[in-house]
């Protein structure tokens, strides 16, 4: 058997390998992850649920199945799922005191494939509610840290996802994204987050946060793992009628390929004045080792991505507004005790049940649609969102792909975002992605004051091949994504 250390920092792919020469078997592989989810997470919060006695018994079943000759790419693998996954039989709180206690009758497509490829769940991880945040603090269950830095937020909404995977507490988690909740907390925390094409991954049993804009997909330790994982969970699904029936590929196939002949855009916008100047030398010189790998730079425009903050934060809301209406108290979720009459007990078990961030979106989201402002807001929010969709379509008439900072700076510590505000600005180069549908990647790309970095990269409408392919031959040719936390908490 390995020594326990080295087998949970490995990845997803040599964790396969390992598993199928015998050199480790699956109980073993969890019982690590178990013990040191024991030992660590009791600092860093990335949990919600851990079903212990789950996990195991899927090990022991994995192990059994490779016994009598069982292979595939995740048998025996223990990895965890974003609590807005709905899993049956444990636990799915979506960060909500609304669904503390709520447990799904069924599996989420993502995580039925996940387990049909043989992967073993660990458990649910930490979230802001109904992934409504950008640090995780937004979390009924109390917010998730990051390990790279003593009281710095893993980033949000899937903070608890990337925070995990970063310390080895599983080795990958999936997450969702609906306006950059895979990519950020990957850059906070040096892991690799894909945001797939809207429609790519089913969002069935996803908990719906904003539904034409949220897709499900991989917080990993590497591109590769990525790749895999995709492989796992993309494709047409019939329960999900905005799953799209395009043909998926095998991601791996084309990681090895050279990036000679690819032309990478810098949009000008991105790299205007504003930004930190630490944030653009580290992404210039990613442009610059990605040119030395064959690539070649092209200067570009996005003139309409100031818009896409004030569209996003319309749309958003106004889907969110209208997805969270089912939490009445009547169905399932949270009900108040001792309703006066029914007005009262729908009253009272939102009010009860939903933390400030979702009552603040509700409210902006209801009165965009009401009838009096839906035109004045809505409707031109979702004018703009064509105008975005249509800039990047121009932008990858010249460029395969656009490379661009994540998010704005490094994980902040705990409180430091007082304002609503300043906090949906954290998403400025990650929202327009979502609003356009088309896939995203961060990648660890460097490190400011000892906190890690992402760079984005974008693509159009289902090139994820493309961007896991760039990122995997940046990954060959640098080594960021290899870097651990010290664990400053103290373990
Ligand atoms: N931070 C953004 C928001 O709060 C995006 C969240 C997400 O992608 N789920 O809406």
């Amino acid at each position: 058997m390995l020594g326990t250390r080295t087998m949970i920092e490995k990845t997803v792919v040599e964790l396969a390998s390992a598993l199928s020469t015998g050199s480790v078997s699956s109980v073993e592989l969890t019982r690590a992850f178990i013990d040191r989810i024991t030992t660590i997470d009791t600092q860093l919060n990335a949990y919600i649920t851990v079903d212990e006695q789950e996990a195991l018994k899927q090990a022991k079943e994995a192990d059994e199945a490779r016994a009598r000759g069982a292979h595939s790419p995740f048998l025996g693998v223990p990895i965890a799922h974003k609590d807005l996954f709905c899993t049956q039989g444990t636990k799915t709180t979506c960060g909500s005191k609304m669904l503390q206690n709520f447990v799904s009758p069924y599996d989420a497509t993502v995580v039925a494939r996940l387990k049909d490829s043989g992967a073993v769940t660990l458990g649910k991880t930490n979230c802001d509610e109904f992934a409504m945040g950008s640090s995780n603090e937004n979390s009924f269950f109390g917010p998730a840290y990051n390990p790279w830095g003593k009281n710095r937020v893993p980033g949000g909404s899937s903070g608890g996802s990337a925070s995990a995977v970063a310390a080895d507490l599983c080795a990958i988690a999936t997450g969702t994204d609906t306006g950059g909740s895979i990519r950020q907390p990957a850059s906070f925390c040096g892991v690799t987050g894909l945001k797939p094409t809207y429609g790519r991954v089913s969002r069935w049993g996803m908990v719906a946060y904003a539904s034409s804009l949220d897709v499900g997909g991989p917080l990993a330790k590497t591109a590769h793992d990525a790749a895999v994982m995709l492989n796992a969970i993309a494709g047409h699904d019939p329960k999900d009628s905005t799953s799209v029936a395009v043909s998926t590929e095998d991601y791996t196939q084309s990681l090895d390929a050279p990036l000679t002949n690819l032309r990478i855009g810098l949009p000008r916008q991105y790299f205007s004045q504003d930004l930190d100047p630490r944030v653009a030398a580290i992404i210039q010189e990613t442009a610059r080792n990605l040119e030395n790998l064959g690539a070649t730079l092209v200067d570009i425009d996005l003139e309409k991505s100031t818009l896409s903050l004030p569209a996003y934060y319309v749309i958003a809301p106004a889907e969110a507004s209208t997805n969270l209406s089912r939490y009445d108290g009547v169905r399932y979720g949270y009900r108040c005790e001792d309703p006066l009459d029914l007005e009262d007990m729908y009253t009272r078990s939102r009010t009860e049940g939903f933390g400030n961030e979702v009552k603040r979106r509700i409210m902006i989201g209801t009165y965009a649609l009401s009838a009096g402002y839906y035109d004045a807001y809505y409707k031109k929010a979702q004018r703009i969102r064509r105008l975005i969709k249509q800039d990047f379509s121009k932008a990858f008439e010249n460029v395969d792909a656009i490379l661009s900072p994540t998010s704005p700076f490094t994980a902040f510590e705990l409180g430091a975002k007082k304002d609503p505000v300043s906090m949906y600005l954290e998403d400025i180069y990650t929202l327009g992605v979502n609003l356009a549908g088309i896939p995203g990647i961060s990648i660890p790309a460097g490190f400011i004051n000892g906190l890690p970095i992402g760079a984005q990269l974008v693509a159009s409408d289902f090139r994820e091949g493309l961007l896991l392919n760039i990122a995997h031959q940046y990954q060959q040719n640098s080594d960021w994504h290899k870097q651990k936390p010290s664990m400053p908490m103290g373990v």
